[in-house]
């Protein structure tokens, strides 16, 4: 389902594993035809299509796919987009081109966290030619756009969030964490392998710095209070960070700190009302307490918390 935001942008809900408010792509008008920022998985590549339509466009009418980061619920489709729509080209992050093409060590690095809800999750994983991607750095425009990309790592090394120079817009990808729509609950994205709070810190002086009229965001959409929101980026992360350093003793207590995770969420979500279990549902899919879990962990032991 598309929810038009003005005649240059929508946003795309994909209804992953059925529910809404999970994942969203945004479609952004540019000067040779719409750009789709963060495409989602092989597995919502139907409910993508049909966003589109139901926009009152066509996937002809697409000109581009660009990518906030690798992560499959963001860019995991797009192999499996191009092969049905060879007409598109993808844009992301220069270094983060090899793993689109050759999508093997995303595959296996993914298998890691998910296991066997693989194939349920993201479907197909394939890559592609070359030839059909730009990469792109920072301080750098996506081609026919006003979008221009900053680095924002910290959630992941080679991330990217774009600045629509037009209308303020920032399309911030995981940068800015997850917040569903009717919630003032920011939940923070926090995901193995490459977690760096070091860099997340910079990142969210960054955000703040370009004092964006608003947020777009893919779990999920569209934030007014930018900057309050901002505001809370790191004080967030290092609540989830303070939990962690009470429980964690060793690379077992993965599953009580996940659990943790999930209990505070829902205490959180319980605490603010509406529709406790809906918001539930829809940031476990987008943002699981496993990943934030398993996040946590990857982060103590690279730093030498414990042995093993
Ligand atoms: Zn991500």
């Amino acid at each position: 389902m598309a929810t038009r935001y003005s005649d240059d942008l929508y946003l795309l809900d994909l209804s992953f594993q059925g529910q809404h408010h999970a994942i969203a792509s945004w479609l952004v008008r540019g000067e040779r035809g719409w750009i789709i920022i963060d495409c989602g998985p092989d597995t919502t590549r139907t409910e993508l299509v049909a966003s589109v339509e139901s926009a009152g466009l066509d996937m002809r009418d697409i000109e581009r796919i660009l990518l906030t980061h690798v992560h499959l619920d963001h860019g995991g489709g797009v192999g499996t987009l191009l092969r049905e729509y060879p007409h598109l080209r993808v844009t992301i992050q220069a270094e983060a081109v090899q793993f689109l093409i050759d999508p093997a060590r995303l595959i296996r690095s993914a298998g890691m966290s998910f296991g066997d809800k693989m194939e349920r999750l993201w479907g197909e994983v394939i890559g592609f030619d070359a030839d059909l991607v730009d990469g792109i750095v920072a301080g750098e425009t996506v081609p026919g756009t006003s979008l221009r990309a900053y680095a924002t790592p910290g959630h992941t090394a080679t991330h990217l969030s774009f600045l629509d120079s037009a209308t303020g817009v920032l399309f911030a990808g995981d940068a800015a964490h997850a917040r569903l729509p009717e919630s003032a609950l920011i939940v923070p994205t926090l995901a193995p392998v490459e977690l760096d709070f070091d860099a997340w810190h910079t990142t969210a002086q960054t955000m703040l710095g370009l004092q964006p009229s608003a947020l777009a965001i893919p779990h999920f959409g569209w934030v007014a209070d930018a900057q309050s929101h901002l505001e809370q980026v790191e004080e967030r992360i290092a609540q989830r960070r303070a939990i962690a350093e009470e429980l964690v003793r060793s690379p077992a207590d993965v599953d009580v700190l996940t659990d943790l995770y999930a209990a505070t969420t829902r205490a959180e979500y319980t605490a603010e009302g509406g529709e406790v279990d809906d918001k539930v549902a829809s940031l476990e899919l987008a943002m699981p307490s496993y990943l934030g879990g398993q996040g946590m962990m990857r982060w103590f032991k690279v730093h030498g918390w414990f042995e093993g």
